[in-house]
């Protein structure tokens, strides 16, 4: 199984102002002209030599992750990511008119649904479009994205089959060798984790959640959502700060998360979700507090023998990894 972030922000499209764009050349131009006073740098070796962040950043799409082997795409949300995903089926000539698509939809806020409807298979005849979502209202919430004055063509103008799913809550379901399992995130309206799992490894998405309930009593049935797990993505949209002072609004931070990896001893985290008011430094500077809590966290796991060699980084789109 492969795992691809097409959208890893949260609540809003974020593309970089021009002024952004100006300033980032400039900080690039400014320092490159620094390191060329004491190195023979090219251009690219420049550029890789910097942390991301300064060059690609973390990006500006939301929600869409692709979960993937040779055989079966699993798609989680519709975010504005979904669109360039979308092209790259397109360009897949075997799946021109025969693609079978598979939309696993955490919950219907606006970061999760507005690529649908510039997602150009569900517009190609004899494609199919499987949502699934554990919410009773899972059609109805997607049909409404399709509806005049606010989208020019009506759900039932639509040229694609589509077909929704109604899942039972941490009830597995297969797809190929996946096995995908929903469990309750916490987060209004309310919000679905998903757990996959395929040839003995596991993937957990945990976005959204404001990880209100902590401990392992409290997490109760959802508990095996952070178990076993090779891989998670996991929200943090805001800084720790942050998430203190916006109590009930959803979105978790980096600690916690590395509060649950390092209990559940989840083998790499994802951190994802980012906030459209942060910038890329905000963003990063938020990844260094993060790493100043991990240190404090693994000393004291280290000098009790319970540290596992967690592996962690906050993602930008665009991202491809295996478990
Ligand atoms: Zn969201
Ligand atoms: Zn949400």
């Amino acid at each position: 199984m492969k795992i691809k972030l097409w959208g890893i922000r949260g609540s809003l499209p974020t593309p970089l102002t021009p002024l952004q764009v100006y300033n980032r050349v400039f900080d690039l131009l400014d320092k490159y002209d620094k390191a060329r006073e004491t190195s023979k740098l090219t251009p690219a070796d420049f550029l890789k030599s910097l942390p991301e962040h300064e060059t690609f950043g973390y990006g500006g799409h939301t929600s869409c992750v692709e979960v993937f082997d040779a055989n079966t795409r699993l798609i989680i949300d519709g975010g504005s990511g979904i669109r360039l995903l979308g092209n790259e089926i397109m360009m897949e000539s075997t799946s021109l008119g025969r693609a079978q698509i598979h939309i696993l939809m955490t919950h219907f806020h606006w970061d999760h649904l507005i690529g649908l409807p510039f997602f150009t298979p569900i517009f190609l005849p004899g494609n199919e479009i499987h949502f699934y979502g554990v919410q009773d209202n899972l059609e109805e919430n997607i049909r409404r994205v399709f509806t005049k004055p606010n989208f020019p063509m009506a759900f039932e103008q639509l040229p694609s089959k589509i077909i929704f799913h109604k899942l039972a809550p941490r009830t597995p379901v297969k797809f190929g060798k996946f096995s995908v399992t929903p469990y309750k995130l916490d987060h209004p309206d309310p919000c679905w984790g998903y757990r996959f799992e395929h040839s003995n490894k596991v993937f957990s998405h945990c976005v959204d959640s404001e990880c209100t309930r902590v401990s392992r009593e409290q997490m109760g049935p959802d508990l095996p959502l952070y178990q076993n797990v090779d891989l998670m993505t996991f929200d943090a949209q805001y800084s720790f700060m942050e998430a203190s002072e916006r109590i009930n609004w959803g979105h978790s931070s980096g600690p916690t998360g590395i509060d649950i990896a390092m209990r559940e001893k989840v083998k790499q985290v994802l951190f994802i979700h980012h906030d459209p008011a942060s910038s890329d430094a905000k963003i990063s500077r938020a990844e260094q507090q993060t790493r100043i809590y991990y240190e404090s966290v693994l000393e004291s796991a280290s000098n009790q023998g319970l540290a596992h060699g967690l592996r962690w980084c906050f993602a930008h789109e665009g991202m491809v990894l295996q478990p």
